[in-house]
């Protein structure tokens, strides 16, 4: 390998790692000396320079690593370091006997990447411009899919984003690299041409998640999303997937003011009382990013940085602006609404989602008390996937 170039030498990884270790009061917040415990050993980290920066928070009951460093995406090292953070807080969280501990983390071993084993990632990889305001979302209480409507906004909608019509940079559009996380596979799709295509997959969120976006113009990377399923990696329901996303913003890419624009309207999403029902998602300062009513309503926070030679400044809690005051009451009229509809759909999630929680141990037990309708045949017949087969 030869010399690295002047751009490889200035790349910069921004890294946002997460999990819930386990939380005081049942699901409610992160325990400070959880926090601690995992300052410390980024800490360490940072003296003996592994990473360039870090700043650790929480949203709710998930413990966010947010950190800066030169080792790319992936990276076994940084990886590792998490794990270890995370490790550290679950050793915390089991003495003071919080509730859940170790949840997120699915394995005893570290294998080189902490993806599969629990937490959730964003990182992105780039050149750092000469100002670098970069926005990361933290949500509780609600899975990846949740920043499919905002991210459509952001990034393919001019009623949103003025800055799609009006800057010459941002005028041929995005590419959307979508995930399919029930099978596995990727797709990208450009907007503005492809938009219809681009909502086909992305209104089904629980099935097709948003990854990343990138400026077409030049294939700059502006948007990241973390993409874990747990249910989908453990096989059983073990908490909510509540993702982190990362944003660049300014300098032709969405203003800051257009990248919080979609939160202004609360819509619905799954996860809220044991990740098995929908409501509004509700933006929030970071103080009241903690779910209490039915734990819930999900919250999301924004946090701003700029970041300077990998030095991450700030932060600025974003939606601690009255500006978002009555977003938040919507947000609370509709979880009154939804919240009546008690134990039915559309409150409670669907049947396909319901399978990775402990409902299908309950309607097991049913199974062999249903009998054949004489009055009422079916032409098609199928097993309905949570009653078992009730056909001859
Ligand atoms: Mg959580």
């Amino acid at each position: 390998m030869g010399e690295p170039s002047m751009s490889e030498e200035k790349k910069i990884t921004l890294s946002v790692i997460k999990a819930d270790i386990g939380s005081l009061a049942g699901h409610h917040i992160a325990h400070p000396d959880t926090l601690a415990a995992a300052s410390e050993v980024l800490a360490e980290a940072k003296k003996k320079g592994v990473i360039i920066d870090f700043y650790v928070t929480h949203v709710g009951d998930d413990i966010q690593l947010i950190m800066t460093h030169r080792k790319g995406v992936d990276s076994p090292e940084i990886h590792g370091l998490a794990w270890e953070a995370f490790k550290k807080a679950a050793d915390v969280a089991k003495e003071l006997g919080l509730y859940a501990a170790g949840q997120d983390l699915l394995s005893e071993a570290f294998s080189g990447n902490v993806r599969g084993l629990g937490p959730g990632v964003a990182e992105m990889e780039f050149v750092e411009r000469p100002s670098e305001p970069v926005i990361i979302f933290m949500a509780d209480k609600t899975e990846p899919g949740a920043f499919n409507l905002p991210l459509y906004r952001i990034f393919a909608d001019p009623f949103n984003t003025a800055g799609l019509v009006i800057d010459p940079r941002m005028h041929s559009g995005f590419t959307f690299e979508i995930y399919d996380v029930m099978e596995g596979k990727a797709v990208k799709l450009n907007a503005p041409e492809e938009l219809y295509d681009i909502l086909a997959l992305i209104g089904t969120p629980s099935r097709y998640v948003i990854k990343r976006v990138f400026r077409r113009e030049d294939n700059l990377i502006a948007a990241v999303v973390s993409t874990e399923r747990l249910n989908l990696i453990a096989g059983k329901y073990v908490g909510k997937d509540d993702p982190v996303m990362i944003v660049r913003a300014q300098h032709g890419l969405p203003a800051v003011g257009e990248v919080l624009e979609p939160f202004s309207f609360p819509h619905l999403v799954a996860g809220w009382m044991r990740g098995s029902h929908h409501g509004p998602l509700m933006p929030v300062p970071q103080r009241y990013a903690k779910c209490t009513r039915f734990d819930g309503p999900p919250r999301v926070i924004a946090l701003g940085f700029q970041i300077k030679n990998g030095r991450l400044v700030g932060p600025a809690d974003l939606f601690d602006d009255p500006a978002f005051d009555e977003t938040r009451r919507l947000a609370q009229q509709i979880a009154d609404y939804m919240r009546r509809h008690g134990p039915f759909m559309p409150h409670r999630l669907g049947p396909e989602e319901m399978e990775y929680t402990t409902l299908p141990q309950v309607l097991e037990k049913l199974k062999n008390r249903f009998y054949k309708a004489e009055e009422y045949k079916v032409k098609i017949r199928h097993s309905e996937m949570l009653t078992g087969e009730v056909h001859d």
